[in-house]
């Protein structure tokens, strides 16, 4: 099996490569960018592996005048920078001895030993630099069943690292089959983990979730984490039914993960979300509680926020919004109120405020046509 694509032949990736294999070193794309390229999926970081120990690694490096950062060496990680990107060049290894997170790591020397501590099989694929697929666990066979498959036994692999739980589910809602659904076995021992969620940073819980949130229809996979008692455990008070009408109703439009949570409710805590994720959460939550139309809530919220809450309000209440929402949103987050604070000079403080805000419910209600002189005459 031969895959190919720019980002393999890009001379960086190539460099990287050459600067371990002329040292006499295996040196392998590993992981997803494998798995992408095999899937005909855009390629996004592009992950090396190695025989080489992470010395090793910088010594070749500094002596092909390229900048390494050790940024993780104890787990066998160097970051090789060329022209601005990062290539992380990590030393194969296998987990000797873990504690639901932290493996403490002992080096390999074997691509199969790296291949065995890895979380799926079709995450445990190789190429050569010249484009040249190793598959030492079966991983080509589950991508085109699409099969989301632990490497070796679930249960083991989830209490070595609880995390791993949520990836499933997360790999699943990217790349798995929605009709044939999860693998039992597995779906099993995520729910006889869940408890070890808890034990996981907000920041990583937070990392995936966007991920599995941002595939195109993760309501399958959300839906059997509600099942298997995981969702809970991240979104305390989620539900997820709505889920899979706002994914019906979102037809065309891109897949964004704030949209689909303010859609599944819950507690955020365990997420750790941006401010500007909070605060736009805070909004949307609002503005679904309200019964303001298309129009409105694009004045209101702007044009992507209006058609977020509005889309989320729909699958709430299981009703699709009126025919023409989508330019109705368009055209309030394009009208401007006409009346400024200057405009009544006879007022101030909270009375002023309250005027303004009268004038401008009127000038909603007329569908932002009244004038600055019909408001104010
Ligand atoms: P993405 O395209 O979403 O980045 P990815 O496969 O590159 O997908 P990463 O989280 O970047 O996923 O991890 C890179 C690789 O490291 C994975 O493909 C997998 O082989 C391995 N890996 C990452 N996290 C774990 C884990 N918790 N347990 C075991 N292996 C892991
Ligand atoms: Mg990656």
């Amino acid at each position: 099996m031969q895959i190919s694509g720019a980002w393999l032949d890009a001379p960086a990736t190539q460099r990287v490569l050459g600067l371990l294999s002329r040292a006499g070193h295996q040196a392998l794309v590993v992981g997803g960018c494998v798995r992408n390229a095999l899937m005909g999926v855009p390629v996004t970081d592009v992950d090396i592996a190695t025989d080489a120990l992470p010395d090793t690694v910088m010594e070749l490096a500094q002596t092909c005048g390229v900048r390494a950062v050790p940024t993780g060496l104890a787990h066998g990680t160097v970051t090789l920078v060329i022209d601005g990107q990062g290539y992380e060049v990590t030393t194969f290894r296998r987990d000797v001895q873990t504690h639901g997170r932290h493996a403490t790591v002992a080096f390999a020397t074997t691509v199969e030993a790296d291949a065995a501590r890895r979380d799926f099989t079709m995450n445990a694929l190789y190429s050569r630099a010249d484009g040249t697929v190793i598959d030492p666990l079966g991983g080509i066979a589950d991508l085109r069943t699409r099969r989301v498959r632990f490497v070796g036994d679930a249960t083991t692999r989830i209490h070595e690292d609880y995390l791993r739980i949520l990836r499933f589910f997360r790999f699943h809602a990217q790349y798995g089959d929605p009709e044939s659904g999860l693998d039992a076995e597995a779906l099993a021992a995520c729910a006889a983990g869940a408890e070890g969620i808890d034990r996981l940073s907000a920041e990583r819980i937070g990392a995936e979730m966007r991920n599995l949130l941002a595939a195109p229809d993760p309501a399958p996979a959300v839906a059997a984490m509600a099942q298997a008692g995981v969702l809970a455990r991240v979104l305390p008070g989620a539900e997820a039914k709505a889920l899979t009408v706002l994914v019906h109703l979102e037809a065309g439009l891109a897949p964004d993960w704030l949209r689909r949570l303010v859609v599944l409710g819950g507690a955020t805590s365990r997420l750790r979300l941006t401010r500007a994720e909070d605060r736009a959460l805070v909004k949307l939550r609002d503005a679904i509680a309200t019964s303001q139309g298309a129009a409105e809530l694009g004045y209101r919220l702007g044009a992507e926020l209006g058609r977020t809450a509005l889309l989320a309000r729909a699958a709430l209440l299981e009703t699709p919004p009126a025919p023409h929402w989508h330019s109705d949103v368009q055209r309030g987050a394009q009208a401007r109120f006409p009346v400024r604070a200057s405009d009544l000079p006879h007022l101030e403080g909270a009375e002023l405020g309250a005027e303004l805000r009268r004038l401008e419910a009127r000038w909603i209600a007329s569908d932002f046509s009244l004038s600055k002189r019909a408001l104010l005459g």
